[in-house]
Parts: C-alpha cells; structure tokens; sequence
C-alpha cells in the first residue's frame, strides 16, 4: 500500500477543513439572504436580531450573522421584523364561482404578508372540484379550503338552508380525495332554531380528525352559546368571528348588558375550542372586542373574512385586524404567532407558519409606521393607535413576490 507523506496528509486536511468553514456559512451558495432584521418565529421560540438565508425555494439557513458573498438577491430589512409568511385562516377567493363577495387571491395577499389563505366554505363537495381546477391549482398563494358542508357551498339563499343538502357522508369523501387541501368542514349563515347543521358538520370533521368551522348564523331565540361550545363542538373546532354577534339573532362571547365575559368561556377554551376573530364586514364590535380583551379573553387566530365586501369596509386587510388586536393590548408575539403557528396547528398542517431550516420558504417582512391612526369596527366606532404595520415584502416558495420599496438589491444573474 502506497503511503501518504506527513505534509501531504496535513494539505489534506487543511484544505477539507477549509471547504467544511465555507460550507459551514455556505458562501455564494443562497438565492435570497435576509439581513439585519428582526426575526419572529413563535415555534422556533427566536424574537430577536437574525439574519435568513433561502435556496432553493427552501429556508437554508437561520443565523445571528450570514455571509452574503455570491447571493443572487440580498434584502436590508434592518428596522423591520421577519416573520413566517402569514396564513390567513378565513378567506373568501372563489372569484369564479360561489360565495359572498370572492375575490381573487394573489391580488389581496402578498400586498399585506399573507402566503397561505384557506378559503372558508366557498364550495361544498359538488362545488369544490371546479374550485381546485379554476383557482387553487393557478394561484400563486398557496389555497387551502374548509369544505362546505352544504353540497353547493356558500350559494346564499335557500341554498344555504337546505338541510337536505348537508350530506355527511359526500362530504367526508371529497376531504378525503383531497386530503392536503382540504383542511376541514364549515357551515355558514344558517337561520333556524335547529341543531342539525352543527351535527352534521361535526359528525364530518369527527370522521376525518379534521376541525369544523362554525359561522352561527342566526336563530330565534339564539342558538345558546355554552351549550355550542360545551357540548356541539368537538375539541379542535373552530368558532369564528369571535368578537361578533350581540345583535338579534347571535349571542355575544360578552354579557353586553354589564360588560363581563361569559363565565362559560374559560371552560370552552379549555375544552379545546378555538376562537378566530374572522372580522368581516359586520362580525367585529368593540363592545364586544374591548371587554373580552380587557379580561384576557384573546384570539386564537387573526384572520379576515376577506372578500370584497370586507375589504372595502372596516376591515381592509389582515395587518389592520393585527393593529386592532395589538391596541386591545395583545403583545406583538402573540399576534405573529395568531397569524403563523397558531393557525397552522389548527389547521394540521405544522409544515407552515415557521421558518425553520428545510421548510417551503414563505416569509414576510413588515415595517412599522408610527403617527395617529384611526381603526373602526363593523359599526363605525373607532379606537386610535399610535402604530401600524406595513408590509415591506413577501417571499413565497423562496422568490419575492412583492417588493413595496425596492429593499432588494437588483437580482444578480448567474454569469
Ligand atoms: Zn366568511
């Protein structure tokens, strides 16, 4: 056996260890690097200064310092805070068929941050299959959907009423045809003094593991809330537009009549129910909102009601509903994590909402401005707040998609 000289042995391993370093911080190697930003990750538990490197449409690397040599595309966020791209649990984006108001999805997400939206019942299990072929498979943003558990989806009118159309069993048998986009079942805007609808629905989401979503609706009397959340919902569904109801048809969470939380409350939290705020154009009330979060009663996820309705009313956009909740005094890491995480984990799907190496690079960049705003509720009452959020830029599956201020530097072409 040939032998290797002593200085020959130690060029070896010089030069291994001087490619491990490079390796180590990958020099050259990144398509987008991230510097000088404030990062928020709630599941990987980082909130502070860190620097991201993305390849491959993937997030490569999370660091306190990354070398930027050779990266096709590198972003200054100092001053700004990096999140995981934001979810929005409760959308309406079926622009080419039923719903209130749909809209069409990458022309309202990357603007504010948001790259996953899951459309709440637009379609039901007749409906659906054209929903996938029109929309979720040519939008950018990535789709996800709560199955309607009416078979024509959210068709308004009679549509919505008929009793006969919520059928249990086509319902669980679509989900399970589309077990990664399907998330979970919901029922919408049923007028009637009748359990039946939630049963059904329940019955589908027990079936499947998967959560329901519940839009009360409205009854006379009322539907009673405690028995909903004490009994009806299975732990893991949802109840949306949380700080809504209070008129006729729909109770509060909130005693309006001496501002106290419900004391059954505490219970359904406990139980496993979560609570969405699902602002919408009429499902949002201070009187509702304010007492609720004074005794600590806050979302499990912020999420819009988006459609066109919405929109253009109090509600606008994602990061406004996140202005509202922080001026009601959530702190800012829980309301990232109310619009990442959280939701991810309702939804089962604990691949999004974090940016932890290896995982689809979907990330948001958000500045804060500071003056004096006004935020108004679904009746034109208005609190004031001394900041609002800005999204600066979007990364969706690791390419930026939205830019508001050029904050990257020109794309450098691989010679
Ligand atoms: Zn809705």
């Amino acid at each position: 056996m040939k032998k290797i000289s002593l200085p020959a042995m130690l060029l070896v391993i010089i030069t291994f260890a001087v490619f491990s370093c490079k390796s180590n911080n990958n020099a050259g190697g990144y398509n987008i690097v991230i510097k000088g930003g404030h990062v928020i990750d709630p599941k990987n538990n980082i909130d502070g200064p860190m620097d991201i490197a993305v390849k491959d449409g993937k997030i490569a690397l999370v660091a306190e310092s990354i070398d930027t040599t050779g990266a096709l595309q590198v972003v200054d966020a100092t001053g700004m805070y990096v999140t995981p791209g934001l979810i929005d649990m409760h959308a309406h984006v079926n622009q080419r068929g039923a719903g209130p108001n749909p809209i069409p999805a990458d022309g309202f997400t990357f603007r504010v941050g948001v790259t996953t939206v899951v459309d709440a019942g637009c379609t039901g299990f007749r409906t659906f299959p054209e929903f996938k072929k029109q929309v979720i498979d040519i939008s950018q943003t990535r789709v996800l959907a709560f199955l309607n558990i009416v078979g024509e989806g959210l068709r308004g009118g009679p549509f919505e009423q008929n009793i006969k159309d919520m059928m249990v069993e086509p319902a669980v048998e679509c989900a399970k045809q589309y077990p990664d986009i399907i998330v979970g079942f919901k029922l919408a805007h049923f007028v009637g003094h009748d359990w039946t609808p939630i049963l059904r629905a329940t019955e589908a989401g027990r079936i499947c593991n998967k959560p329901f979503m519940v839009d009360l609706g409205s009854a006379t009397p009322p539907l009673p809330l405690d028995s909903l959340f004490l009994h009806y919902l299975n732990p893991g569904d949802i109840y949306t537009h949380c700080y809504g109801g209070g008129g006729s048809g729909r109770e509060s969470i909130v005693d309006l009549n001496t501002g106290q939380l419900r004391p059954f409350m505490p219970d359904a939290r406990k139980r496993g129910i979560y609570f969405s705020v699902g602002h919408g154009g009429g499902s949002f009330f201070y009187p509702t909102a304010i007492p609720a979060t004074k005794a600590g009663f806050y979302p499990d996820v912020i999420d819009t009601d988006l459609n066109a309705s919405s929109m253009n009313g109090a509600m606008k956009n994602i990061l406004i509903c996140m202005d509202k909740l922080q001026a009601l005094g959530m702190d800012f890491k829980s309301v990232i994590s109310s619009v990442t995480w959280n939701p991810a984990q309702i939804i089962k799907h604990p691949e999004l909402g974090h940016l932890s190496a290896g995982s689809e690079a979907d990330i948001a960049i958000l500045s804060v401005r500071t003056g004096k705003f006004g935020l108004v509720d679904g009746r034109g009452e208005k609190i004031e707040t001394d900041k609002k959020l800005e999204c600066q830029m979007t990364v969706r599956a690791g390419r930026i998609v939205y830019d508001l201020n050029g904050i990257a530097n020109p794309l450098v072409l691989p010679r």
